[in-house]
Order: structure tokens, then sequence, then C-alpha cells
């Protein structure tokens, strides 16, 4: 759907009526779409003299992006990463203040903040478990500061996950994490031990994945993107969207399933689909969902039932048959799709916020169990997406929902898939348990 305010904004009577009345101008983001190199502009690296130290460097050195010191004079970075993880005391957060005050200003558009500290669950000194928590408010903040569709994240380091940085580090300097913005990510120890040999350009090559929901929106681009990055997607829809579903799969050259997530035998079906024709699954999206809204004084069962039954239900019995069953292979990742709803509750969705709150308890449920089959568990959270399911909204709501972020505009079904590819990345096996807004730092549920 398009965003005809973003587009007038673009034009030079619009720049000028916008800037004239202080309305949002939303920028084009950096998408990883519009090729070029992973990041524009140099890196600059500044650090504190912490445990991380060597291991952002090395990260760094192996995406091949030009980095640069505190020491370099650089006009205008593409990004300014901060390895925090040696702030031990409150009073030691000023070296925030010292490295990005005087280098934010000549931050390039849609440029990336990225400031690494520990998991302050993890820290036992008393001052440096609050130093380390108080990262998050400076990275938000500063997400909300930087404008022109540039992002900042905070990642939490837990003791394992140092040497396991670069798969974050990429996607968060990419343009796949455009609409991703004043997030905590957490990379710990991985759930398997790293896979040699893997293609930058291929990642998940010769691996499986299913997304389910697949035949449009915001599936037919996980799936689109998936295949992009080598795997064999099995795209799973409900028989009416059967042509669709045809349609996707000749796109991705990869496999289909027709089913309802919701059939009493929808587990079983699956798994003897992925056990027959590939020997098991990499990679399992929960995509499919629904709407049924309405305030809960109006209601009817059926529109609470069959909403918590797709989005809710269905993921949990299929994740625990495919993971209990062996189907989901050691080094597989399940991704559920929550929702801001989920997370901060939307009048006349107390039906879909419950089901997407379920969500998260799914991840915080099945992350530690699955670990221990090789197998992480994560969610994406996304916000205001153009797709039909949006494109229903009425039209203030839908500008509200567009505006209210950082970015001042909708996100694209790539922003999600992208988020996506990143958890079902070899590399992403530190990442486990994560619910990752999608959301371009909504004001909604902050
Ligand atoms: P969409 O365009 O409605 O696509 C959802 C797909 O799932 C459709 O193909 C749908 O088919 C299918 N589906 C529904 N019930 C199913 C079932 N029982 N079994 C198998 N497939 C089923 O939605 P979307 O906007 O792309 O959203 C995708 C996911 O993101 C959903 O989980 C949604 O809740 C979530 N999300 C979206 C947004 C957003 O802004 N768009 C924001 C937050 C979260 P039908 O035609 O039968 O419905």
């Amino acid at each position: 759907m398009t965003d005809r305010y973003a587009h007038f904004t673009r034009t030079s009577a619009g720049r000028r009526l916008s800037g004239a009345l202080g309305l949002p101008r939303p920028v084009r983001l950096r998408r990883r779409g519009d090729g070029g190199p992973l990041i524009e502009g140099d890196v600059v690296l500044g650090g504190t003299s912490g445990p991380l130290e060597s291991h952002v460097a090395q990260a760094l050195e192996g995406l091949g992006v030009p980095v640069r010191g505190v020491t370099d004079v650089v006009e205008r970075p593409g990004a300014l990463v901060l390895d925090a993880s040696g702030i031990t005391s409150a009073s030691a957060l000023t070296a925030l203040h010292t490295f990005f005050s005087p280098r934010v200003r000549g931050l390039r558009g849609c440029g990336r903040v990225v400031v690494l500290g520990l998991d302050p669950a993890t820290c036992d000194d008393v001052g440096a478990r609050i130093a380390q928590r108080a990262l998050e408010g400076f990275t938000r903040s500063l997400g909300k500061e930087v404008g022109r569709g540039s992002t900042a994240q905070l990642v939490h380091v837990a003791p394992g996950g140092e040497p396991h940085l670069a798969s974050t580090l990429e996607f968060l300097l990419s343009g796949g994490s455009a609409y991703v913005s004043g997030q905590v990510l957490r990379v710990g120890t991985p759930v398997t031990a790293d896979e040699a040999d893997v293609d930058p350009r291929k990642p998940l090559a010769d691996k499986v994945a299913v997304v389910t929901g697949a035949s449009r929106g915001i599936g037919a681009s996980i799936a689109a993107t998936l295949a992009e990055r080598g795997a064999t997607v099995v795209g799973l829809d409900v028989p009416a969207l059967a042509g669709d579903l045809a349609a996707l799969t000749r796109q991705t050259g990869g496999d289909q399933l027709v089913l309802d997530v919701t059939a009493v035998d929808a587990p079983q079906r699956l798994a003897r689909h992925l056990h027959e024709r590939h020997g098991g699954v990499d990679v399992l999206v929960h995509n499919a969902g629904i709407t049924r809204d309405r305030r809960l004084a109006n209601m009817k069962a059926e529109m609470w039932t069959r909403t918590v039954d797709v989005n809710l239900v269905a993921p949990q019995r299929i994740t625990e048959h495919l993971i209990t069953q062996g189907v989901v292979r050691s080094g597989g990742r399940v991704v559920g799709v929550s929702s801001i709803s989920g997370i901060s509750g939307n009048a006349g969705q107390s039906n879909y916020a419950t089901s997407k709150a379920g969500v998260i308890g799914l991840v915080d449920a099945l992350a530690p169990r699955a670990a221990e089959h090789g197998v992480t568990v994560n969610a994406v959270a996304p916000g205001f997406i153009e797709t039909q399911m949006t494109a229903k909204v009425p039209l203030a709501i839908r500008e509200a929902g567009r505006r209210m972020t950082s970015v001042s505009q909708g996100g694209l079904p790539v922003d999600v898939a992208e988020t996506i590819a990143w958890f079902a990345h070899p590399g992403s096996g530190g990442v486990n348990g994560t619910v990752v807004r999608v959301c371009g730092q909504s004001l909604l549920g902050a």
C-alpha cells in the first residue's frame, strides 16, 4: 500500500510545506535490496577496555567494513559503534557522552549506532550491573534523536557469546535492520557449535525452511528472503489460497503444503511432509495470523477462539510436535510472529493482543527446552507494516501508526523478513529467547 504522504514530502513542494509546518519528513530508508555495500561510510569504533574489546574488533574485521578509531578524523561516519563492556560504574557512563556527543551530528542519513554491553543479569559486581542496565535508556533515547532514517541498538552479550557477534553486527549495520530501532538484542552461548564454511551470500544454503501463511504479505516476503539466502522454502497456506501459494512456490523454486495450521492433525501432517520430502526442517516460521477485531463487549466467542487458535495454539502445537519428534534438526531455528499489539495492548484487539503476547510467552517457555535439542526459539514483534492487513485499518489510525515512530513511516514486509533471516543465520545460535520489535521504534507500547 502506498504511503502518499511520504511520497509528497519527497517532492520539492512537499519538502517546503512540511518544513514550514514542522511536519515529519520520512526519508527513504536504506535497505539491503538497494544494493551497495553493507554500510555506507566508515564505522567509528570506540572502546572502554572491557572484555568485548578484541571480539568486537575481530567481528567487524571479518565483515570487511572500513573501521576507524577514535583518534581518526572521520567527517561523515556511516556507523558509530561503542564497546561499552568496560563501564563498571555509574560515573563511568560519561564514556557514552565522550564518544557519541561530538560525533552523532556527523552521522550519515540511515546511519547506525550500536552499543555493545554485558547482559546485566550476568554481572556479579553491583556497580557494573547498574551501569550496564543504564545503557538501555541511553540507546533508546539516541534512537529517538538520530533522525534521518538512522537507528540505534544495544547488544547485551552474555558469557560465551563474545566470539559470536558477527551475524548480529552484520544485521545491525546492514539495510536489513532499516526498520529496527531502540532494541536490546542478546547474544549468549550458541545452542550448537558454529558451522564451518558459511557462504556470506547464501548462508542458508542446504537449509529447509517452512513458512506458514506464505502466499501473501509478510509471509511471501519471508519466503522470498529465505530462498534468496539459499534455503529450500516450503510455503504453507490455507486451501482457499492454493493458487497464490503455487505462484509463490514457482517464484522461490521450493515446495508447498496446502494446510490449515489449526487442523487437528496439522502437526502430524506437516511433520510427515517434512520428513518424507526433506528429511526434516531447519527453520520454522510461524507467520500465519489473523485479526478478528471488535471491542470485547461485542466480540463473539468464535472471533476469540479462531484468533487464539491460529495465532497461538497452532504455533505451540506444531513447534512442540516437530521438536519432540526430531523433525527440527539440531542447529534449527523456530521463529514466532508476535506484534507490538501483544506488548502494548490495543482497543478492539483483546483477542489478537492476547494471542500475540502468548507468542512472547511461547518464546520464553520453549527457548530453554529447545536449546537442549540444539534449536533456538525467537520472535519478531512487527509494528505498522504495509500489507493488506494494515490497508484495512481506518485512515486516521493508519496515519498514526506510520508517523508515531522514530522514522515517521510504516515498515515493509521485507523488514520483518530480514530480521527473521538474521535469527535463521547459522551464526545466530547465540540468539535465543529474544523478541525483537520491527516497528521503527513505534511509540506504542514503548
Ligand atoms: P496477511 O496478509 O493476512 O497474511 C497472513 C497469511 O496467513 C494469509 O495468507 C492467511 O490466509 C494465512 N492464514 C491465516 N490463517 C491460516 C491458517 N489457519 N492456516 C494457514 N494459513 C493461514 O497478514 P500479514 O499482514 O502478512 O501478517 C503476517 C503476520 O504478521 C501475522 O501473524 C500478523 O499477525 C503479523 N503482524 C502483522 C502486522 C502488519 O502490520 N501487517 C503487524 C504485526 C504483526 P487467509 O486469507 O485465510 O487469512
